[in-house]
C-alpha cells in the first residue's frame, strides 16, 4: 500500500529544503527507552525528578549515577533502520536538515552530517566553573559515580540541557532558519511535549512547509500535520525512501 500520495511525493522530490524533527521515539527500537513509555523510570524516579538543575544541586551523585546508567545503554544500543534512513537521505542530498532532542549519540553513529543536537550529548560533560567540556568515554571518564575537570578540578555536569535550562542561543537561530526555509518537516518519535521543538514545528508549517508525523500514537502536532503515520519509526521512514527514490536501494 502506498503511504504518500503523489503530490507530497512531488513536493518532497522538488524541495531545496527537508528537516527531519526527532526525539526519543526514534531510538526506542534500539532499545533505549523513552522518558513516558515503558522502562522510562530508574529506582522509581521519573526524568523530571532528575534532569533538573536543582537536582544536581542537591544530590550530584545520583544524577551522575542515573547518567551513567543511561550512557551505558546508549553505548551498546545500535542505530536502527529509521536513524540510518535519514543518513542515507543526507548523504544523496545536502539539503535535508536534522534537528535532534535526542542526546543518546545514535544519529552521528548512522552517518548523519550538519546535526544539531538541542539538548546536548549524553558522551559529553562539561566543567560546572570554567565550563571546559570533555567526552566522557575518549578522555578517560567512562567510570560511575562524581567526576571532575582536569583542569580546575571543579565538578563536571553531564552537557544536557535540563528541564527549565536555555537552550544554546546559536543552536536556536541556526534550528528556527532551517525550519523556516524548509518546504517539507518530518516529526519523528517525538511527544512535542518540549515547547521548542513542537514550536519549531509550527514554525515551518506556518512558512509552508508539509508535516509529515510519525508516531504511534497522536501528539499535539498531529492536527497540523499534512500526514500522520501511526507506526514505528525504523518501518515507516524506510518505506517513505522506497516511495520518494523507488530506483534506489537503501542498502
Ligand atoms: P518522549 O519520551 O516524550 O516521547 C517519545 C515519543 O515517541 C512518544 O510520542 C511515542 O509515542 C513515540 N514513539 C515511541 N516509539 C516509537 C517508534 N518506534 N517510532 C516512532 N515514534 C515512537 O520523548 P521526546 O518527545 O523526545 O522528549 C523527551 C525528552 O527526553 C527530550 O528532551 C529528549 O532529550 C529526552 N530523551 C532522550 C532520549 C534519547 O536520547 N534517546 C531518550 C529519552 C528521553
Ligand atoms: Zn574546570
Amino acid at each position: 500500500m502506498e503511504l504518500l500520495p503523489k503530490d507530497s511525493l512531488e513536493t518532497i522530490r522538488n524541495a531545496d529544503k527537508i528537516v527531519f524533527l526527532t526525539g526519543a521515539g526514534i531510538s526506542n527500537e534500539s532499545g533505549i527507552p523513552t522518558f513516558r513509555g515503558e522502562g522510562g523510570l530508574w529506582k522509581n524516579f521519573r526524568a523530571e525528578d532528575l534532569a533538573t538543575p536543582s537536582a544536581f544541586q542537591k544530590d550530584p551523585n545520583l544524577v551522575w549515577e542515573w547518567y551513567d546508567w543511561r550512557r551505558e545503554i546508549c553505548q551498546k544500543a545500535k542505530p536502527n533502520p529509521g536513524h540510518l534512513t535519514i543518513a542515507k537521505w543526507q548523504k544523496k542530498m545536502k539539503s535535508v536538515s536534522l534537528i535532534t532532542q535526542n542526546v543518546d549519540g545514535l544519529h552521528p553513529r548512522a552517518g548523519s552530517h550538519s546535526l544539531i543536537e538541542l539538548h546536548g550529548n549524553i558522551f559529553r560533560a562539561r566543567c560546572t566553573k570554567c565550563s571546559e567540556k570533555f567526552h566522557l568515554v575518549n578522555d578517560g571518564f567512562d567510570h560511575s559515580g562524581l567526576k571532575y575537570c582536569k583542569h580546575c578540578e571543579s565538578l563536571l555536569r553531564p552537557d544536557i540541557v535540563w528541564f527549565g535550562e536555555e537552550y544554546d542561543q546559536t543552536l536556536l537561530t541556526k534550528s528556527w532558519e532551517l525550519c523556516k526555509q524548509s518546504q517539507v518537516v518530518f516529526v519523528v518519535g517525538t511527544s512535542a511535549n518540549v515547547s521548542v521543538p513542537a514550536n519549531l514545528a509550527h514554525t515551518a508549517i506556518r512558512n509552508g512547509a508539509i508535516g509529515i508525523e510519525i508516531n504511534p500514537d497522536e501528539t499535539n502536532l498531529t492536527p497540523s500535520m499534512k500526514h500522520h503515520f501511526d507506526g514505528k519509526s525504523g518501518e515507516v521512514l524506510p518505506q517513505i525512501w522506497k516511495e520518494v527514490f523507488p530506483n534506489e536501494s537503501l542498502e
